[in-house]
């Protein structure tokens, strides 16, 4: 699906509505290499009680959830919004 690169939403910092710039924002967090859990996996991987079997393994959730930055025009302020979940999201270039 393609998104608009300039949208028209409400502006909670402005309370109005104004136009907004479109990007994506990437939700996936990177694991802290310091955590419990982590440093299991990583002795795992270093050969000790066996090597880690995937769970499930089979992927059932084909779409992504997908989230958008939308930034102000006039605050600068951006504000996070959900959209719902697609195979592909493709920002237009116009
Ligand atoms: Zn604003």
């Amino acid at each position: 699906m393609k998104v608009p690169k300039e949208m028209e939403v409400y502006c909670p910092h402005c309370k109005k509505y104004t136009v907004h710039a479109v990007k994506t924002q990437k939700t996936s967090k990177k694991r802290s290499k310091l955590g419990h859990a982590e440093r299991l996996h990583q002795d795992r991987l270093k050969g000790y009680h066996g090597f880690p079997v995937k769970v499930g393994g089979g992927k059932y959730k084909v779409n992504i959830q997908h989230t958008l930055l939308l930034t102000c025009a006039e605050c600068k302020k951006s504000t996070l919004k959900n959209y719902p979940r697609l195979k592909i999201l493709e920002i237009s270039k116009e």
